[in-house]
């Protein structure tokens, strides 16, 4: 498989240390908010690679933090912890909050079909393990104490800007808007690894440690948990671009200064979900999130879906008419594979490994998600049983997460109400609904129609428009 890798900045052929066998670490969320649909565009890709992976028979272990923490409001270490501001906010504790959010993360994640990572850390389990890497660090002469902190030298490193495209003027910029600049700093560039006095005195959680008693930097957590699951050496680190600076800089300094080694070789970056407004932003206050498209009536998978449609290395725009393309997009894919008639022969195996091989050429061109979408619609041009094609649009399933086969049974038992077990009652008052809607768009009272989309959405019910007409998917 060929990755794009951020790090080299070229299309690698990605070969692990150890033949058979990767190691992937993903930096986690901060869990002081919801997630938003950006933020689980970021999992979303990172999951079909794992899930590539797996498919193309490579014993994957995948770690990932949770940030419960230390980020603080600025990436230049000046602003609010970020776990202390929802606290606040919602007059709860750093504790109950990072919870509650972790729960509502992984249950996000759950709805678009996101695999839960082997191992989960939150940052507040390893203390210790900061603690001594941060010894390592002052010992070996990468770190110092200034004005009660300890901060990363960043000046005994040969070459700080690892990923290349940033300069100081980027800190800069972090900077600019916050209050007041640290000046305990000895170079712009170096960071905090642990704070003990700082202006953060309504900080709620507090170790004590050889520094004194006080809270790690955010950047301490990745490295450390890392290393406590894979060792001293990683294959694939994840993110969002936004983490390449300072985070992932920041990482690399800690992790191969402590080493003495290189650390991680391929480096993979999920470009961002913009709104027409720009970067979509947890900080910025409305959150577009799982829910709120299952209120307005889309699946998860839908979302899912179409963040598939795209490349992982470009920017994808969020609007709510390129969402509804998506949705009918898949409805008709679904239709289409419903039509498909199970009984149709055996599955030949010369036609699958004929069909298989567009879609694993996509994806092994830098996880091409978009053309591997593609080979499932090529599927139904094959010349072979509706058996074989069945077969291998679930064989994609297994890395694309869309519940193909899933929904595609689900509306063929709805074909065939009558006879198919479902609910009368509750078929009776679908269609029913169906048809209101039928008639308020009629009259171009969309206000109305996506009213009763949301109405039947809260009951488990999923409309599904096709050339058709509409059906429905009821969730259990
Ligand atoms: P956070 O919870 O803020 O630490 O972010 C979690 C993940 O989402 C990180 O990998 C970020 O890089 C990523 N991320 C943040 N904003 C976006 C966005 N608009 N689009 C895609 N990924 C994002
Ligand atoms: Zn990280």
């Amino acid at each position: 498989m060929y990755l794009y890798n951020s790090l080299t900045r070229t299309r690698e052929l990605f070969t692990p240390r150890e033949p058979g066998k990767v190691s992937m670490y993903t930096c986690g969320p901060t869990v002081y908010h919801y997630a938003h649909v950006g933020n689980l565009r970021s999992y979303i890709m990172e999951d079909v690679l794992e899930k590539y992976l797996r498919y193309s028979g490579y014993d994957v272990k995948r770690v990932m933090n949770i940030t419960d923490v230390g980020h603080l409001t600025s990436d230049a270490d000046t602003g609010e912890d970020k776990m202390l501001k929802g606290a606040k906010r919602e007059h709860k504790s750093v504790m109950q909050i990072a919870e509650f959010y972790t729960n509502a993360f992984f249950e996000d994640c759950r709805r678009l079909n996101i695999k839960r990572p082997d191992y989960v850390q939150p940052a507040t389990g390893c203390i210790a393990e900061f603690i001594k890497m941060i010894e390592t660090l002052l010992e070996k002469g990468y770190a110092y104490h200034a004005g009660g902190n300890i901060y990363f030298d960043t000046s005994k490193l040969d070459k700080y800007y690892v990923f290349g495209g940033f300069t100081e003027e980027d800190l800069a910029v972090g900077v600019r808007d916050t209050v007041e600049e640290d000046s305990n700093k000895r170079n712009k560039a170096d960071f905090v690894l642990w704070f003990t006095k700082s202006k953060f005195d309504s900080q709620e959680l507090k170790w004590d440690s050889p520094f004194g008693v006080g809270y790690p930097g955010w950047h301490i957590e990745c490295s450390c948990i890392a290393e406590k699951y894979c060792g001293e050496y990683l294959d694939i680190h994840c993110g969002g671009i936004d983490n390449v600076f300072p985070h992932h800089t920041n990482e690399i300094a800690q992790s191969e200064s402590a080493f003495g080694h290189e650390w991680c070789h391929y480096w993979f970056h999920v470009h961002h979900l913009n709104t027409e407004g720009g970067k979509m932003s947890k900080s910025k206050g409305d959150i577009l999130t799982v829910s709120v498209l299952e209120s307005k009536g889309y699946d998860p998978l839908v979302y899912r879906f179409f963040c598939l449609q795209s490349h992982y290395r470009k920017n994808l725009l969020f609007s709510w008419d390129n969402l509804d393309n998506a949705k009918n997009a898949y409805s008709k894919l679904v239709a289409r594979i419903a039509q498909l008639n199970p009984a149709d022969g055996e599955a030949d195996s010369a036609a699958f490994a004929e069909g298989r091989r567009p879609f694993t050429e996509a994806l092994d061109n830098d996880l091409n998600t978009s053309l591997a979408i593609t080979a499932v619609y090529d599927v139904f041009k094959l010349k072979t049983n509706d058996a074989t094609k069945l077969a291998l649009i679930a064989d994609f399933d297994r890395v694309l997460g869309l519940d193909l086969i899933g929904h595609a049974e689900a509306v063929r038992k709805n074909d065939g109400t009558e006879d198919s077990g479902a609910d009368p009652e509750l078929d009776a008052y679908v269609k029913s609904m169906i048809e209101a809607r039928r008639a308020a768009k009629a009259e171009r009272n969309y206000a109305e129609a996506d009213r009763i989309r949301a109405e039947l959405a809260e009951r488990g019910v999923t409309l599904i428009d096709t050339k058709e007409g509409t059906t429905y998917t009821v969730s259990k």
